[in-house]
């Protein structure tokens, strides 16, 4: 039983890590450079979380920031709940709608052997067809060498993961269920609660505000288990540089909602709080 705790929390940690960092941060934004191998550790826990081809991910994610909330937006829930959670996937699967081309929107990312490989000549349904078979050789793989704790507990972080990017599309841009620190032209909020369950990456309206910051978190009390991770690239070297936005204090102060102020306020009056 200890095992397969400590497998999955391995597990989960490297899955959706190797979406938040790999996927979203560093190949969707370049919001940090790192070196190859630190690259690939996060991409390759992105891809067995099933996430598809990353220049597939990638196209689609640009296309989201670049359209946020209209018809042009892969999944905005201004269309449905269904819709935002998994019911855009099929047309995009089959192939790639007009506005996404991902030979002129990820140049940067053809550039990689890996990647283009990965991305099966554009044929998306060929690309997620290999991604799957690469989860499932992979877990079987682990099976057989580490035991079935290990490899049952790779498939069930594999399902967690699977979820995050999707729940994160529907209620991080409902405005309701948080709060918004920045007028940004979109639905996006921040949401605390799956900030925690999906490392970090329930920061959503700072990320529409700051989309090429390496951090999500920018208040003290916006724990972004991701940056953490980076911030540990940072001290052992193998990342080289991450963006963080500039002047963004002020922008704080002046947009912070009054209930958050409230509890800020209530915070410092009971111990000394570092403020951004
Ligand atoms: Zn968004
Ligand atoms: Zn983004």
């Amino acid at each position: 039983m200890t095992m397969f705790v400590v497998a999955f929390l391995f597990f989960y940690i490297w899955y959706i890590a190797g979406i938040t960092i790999g996927y979203h941060r560093l190949l969707s934004h370049r919001a940090l450079r790192s070196n190859k191998l630190w690259e690939y550790f996060w991409v390759a826990g992105g891809y067995l979380a099933y996430q598809g081809s990353p220049i597939w991910w990638t196209a689609i994610h640009r296309a989201h920031h670049k359209h946020v909330d209209t018809e042009l937006d892969p999944h905005s829930p201004r269309f449905g709940l269904l819709h935002s959670y998994v019911g855009w996937v099929p047309a995009y699967i089959m192939g790639y709608p007009e506005h996404v081309n991902p030979q002129t929107q990820c140049k940067d990312l053809y550039k990689d052997a890996v990647y283009r490989f990965l991305e099966q000549g554009g044929k998306p349904i060929r690309a997620a067809i290999l991604n799957a078979l690469v989860v499932v050789s992979f877990d079987v793989l682990l099976t057989c060498v580490l035991g079935w704790q290990v490899g049952l507990a790779s498939v069930l972080a594999t399902l967690v993961a699977f979820q995050i990017p999707n729940a994160l599309n529907t209620f991080c841009h409902i405005q309701h269920l948080g709060y918004r620190g920045f007028a940004t032209a979109d639905d996006s909020v921040n949401v605390w609660w799956f900030a925690i369950v999906a490392l970090g990456e329930g920061w959503h309206n700072n990320h529409h505000a700051f989309p090429g910051s390496s951090r999500s978190g920018l208040r003290p009390y916006e724990f972004d288990f991701s940056w953490w991770l980076i911030k540990l690239g940072l001290a052992t070297g193998m990342v080289t540089y991450a963006n963080e936005p500039h002047g963004v204090t002020k922008r704080l102060n002046r947009n912070r909602p009054q209930a958050v102020i409230n509890r800020f306020k209530r915070r410092q009056q009971t111990k000394q709080y570092n403020v951004l």
